[in-house]
């Protein structure tokens, strides 16, 4: 690892922090591990590259391969990537104010974005899925369908 890339990681994680703390009130997660089975739930999970980075370094590779309908990560009904996981998992919450989770969201995302441009490192906002696929080999709903 590059130490931009270290530096990169480690400002991220404060970003994480702060969402961490912006989101505690905002809405309560059952943990039922629905809105992880991204076709069945009717939406797809984004990352930036230093988001993959992060999530890879702290978690290890994914122990499933990405699916059509599916997280890698997921562990049951749970995530198994808590520590590690991507902005749009911390961010989603089914039950709770949407419009404020998109604001916390988009903020998080534009600090996410100056610290890749800060440290020249590739913004690569995609699937999730489709970056593990480049990165490690784990299978994407994109790569799947075609
Ligand atoms: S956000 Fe909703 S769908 Fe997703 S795990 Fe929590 S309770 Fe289940
Ligand atoms: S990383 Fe965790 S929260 Fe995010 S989609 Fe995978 S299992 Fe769900």
């Amino acid at each position: 690892m590059t130490q931009e890339e270290s530096a990169a990681l480690a400002e991220l994680a404060e970003v994480y922090r702060m969402v961490e703390t912006q989101i505690s009130a905002a809405g309560e997660c059952k943990q039922c591990g629905a809105c992880c089975h991204f076709k069945t739930f009717g939406h797809r999970l984004y990352a930036t590259g230093l988001e993959v980075l992060y999530l890879i370094t702290t978690e290890g590779p994914p122990k499933a391969e990405f699916g059509e309908d599916s997280c890698g990560y997921q562990d049951g009904a749970l995530c198994g990537a808590r520590g590690g996981r991507a902005l749009g998992c911390r961010t989603f919450f089914c039950g709770g104010d949407m419009e404020r989770m998109r604001a916390i969201h988009e903020e998080a995302l534009q600090a996410i974005k100056a610290i890749s441009d800060r440290h020249g490192l590739a913004w690569q906002y995609e699937a999730l899925g489709v970056q593990m696929e480049r990165v490690c080999g784990g299978k994407s709903p994109e790569v799947q369908s075609q």
